[in-house]
């Protein structure tokens, strides 16, 4: 963009206020770039920002991204959505209205600036996956009417609308597919496994492990994630995506269990409850694609990532 002030890449993030959006304004900030963030605070909270409150190049909008919004900016990354099961479901149309009238508002902006546009998508939209490990070619296995379907079929739409945008309209796009991310300032009581079973253990409550825990997930450090989200934005304009990034390490759910009982030294037991419907039996990314395009790969083991999050759990909430 020219104008009359000196030129810094000026940056719009969605969901801003939120964990992974909070992680992202900071590392943009650190880089140069002027930050606009952009939030209704459903999930998210000013204490994730707190620290960049202030900064002459970061600025925050308390906006819903469902309806209309004009700034002017030279990239967009939109992440503006609950993420965790207990959050979209907690009120399932607004989750579906963020993710396609949210995608069509961003879309509609990022065309009117010609601007590039990141959308925060998700392994969601492979379902309950029955290839494994699951590659960016595979249509998904998707309940459309379950309690999940506002998430998975607004995230599935909202890729639609970008390449839709893509197709017809030129406009440069980038979707990014996030596997389970876990780290500081995940949200202590949006039910999220990660969190759930650190607050347990740090509590010295049971740690509730849905059905026989032999269900999978592969999980990724904030920092890597953010990482590669970055230099996804930044890569040739051919590179549209969708692009999986996710950690391929597979643990089952009693593994981790397991796990942070030992890295936090607690005494809880495990405590097994009923399987949510629809929940996933495994998950895992093929990052072929990442690695060849993006010469990305996650660097954080699950034990250090884990050991930071506890960290970070114990001072915050136990301090
Ligand atoms: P989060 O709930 O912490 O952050 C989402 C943010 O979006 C919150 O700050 C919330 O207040 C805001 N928001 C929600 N609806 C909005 C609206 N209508 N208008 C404006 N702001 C709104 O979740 P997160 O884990 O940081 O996830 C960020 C993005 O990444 C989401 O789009 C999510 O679907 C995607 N994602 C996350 C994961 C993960 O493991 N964390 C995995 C896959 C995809
Ligand atoms: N939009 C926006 N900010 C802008 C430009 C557009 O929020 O700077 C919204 C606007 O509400 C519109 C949507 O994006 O409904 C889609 O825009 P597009 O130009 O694709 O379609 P149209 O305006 O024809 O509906
Ligand atoms: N889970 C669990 N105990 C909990 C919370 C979740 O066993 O206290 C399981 C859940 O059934 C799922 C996995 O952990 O199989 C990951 O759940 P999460 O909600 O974190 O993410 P998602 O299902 O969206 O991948």
């Amino acid at each position: 963009m020219t104008g009359i002030r000196s030129y810094n890449r000026r940056v719009l993030v969605t969901g801003g206020a939120g964990f992974l959006g909070s992680h992202l304004c900071e590392r943009l900030i650190a880089r140069g770039d002027e930050v606009v963030c952009v939030d209704n605070y459903f999930t998210g909270s000013r204490s994730n920002i707190a620290q960049l409150m202030g900064h002459p190049n970061f600025e925050v909008i308390r906006h819903d991204v469902t309806f209309p919004l004009y700034v002017e900016v030279d990239q967009i990354y939109n992440l503006a959505c609950p993420a965790s099961p207990v959050h979209y479901q907690h009120d399932p149309v607004q989750t579906t209205k963020t993710s396609v009238h949210g995608a069509i508002n961003m879309l509609g902006l990022a065309k009117r600036l010609n601007a590039r546009i990141l959308q925060a998508s998700t392994s969601e939209v492979y379902g309950d996956p029955s290839v494994h490990p699951q590659p960016e070619e595979y249509w998904g296995n998707v309940n459309p009417i379950g309690p999940r379907s506002c998430y998975d079929e607004g995230k599935r739409c909202a890729e639609t609308l970008f390449f839709d945008y893509h197709r017809q309209h030129s406009l440069p796009i980038k979707v990014m597919r996030i596997f389970n991310t876990y780290g500081p300032r995940m949200h202590p009581n949006d039910g999220r496994v990660v969190s759930n079973f650190i607050m347990q253990a740090l509590k010295g409550e049971p740690i509730t492990v849905y059905g026989e825990g032999s269900q999978t997930r592969s999980f990724c450090y904030v920092d890597d994630l953010i990482e590669g989200m970055i230099r996804l934005m930044d890569s040739p304009a051919e590179v549209t995506g969708p692009i999986n990034i996710g950690n391929p390490g597979e643990f089952t759910m009693l593994e981790l269990a397991e796990l942070v009982v030992a890295l936090t030294g607690s005494r809880s037991v495990i405590e097994h409850r009923p399987l949510p419907q629809d929940d996933p039996k495994q998950r895992r990314p093929d990052i072929t694609k990442a690695k060849a395009l993006l010469d990305w790969e996650p660097t954080i083991p699950l034990r250090d990532g884990l050991e930071r999050t506890v960290h970070y759990f114990r001072s915050r909430f136990f301090g």
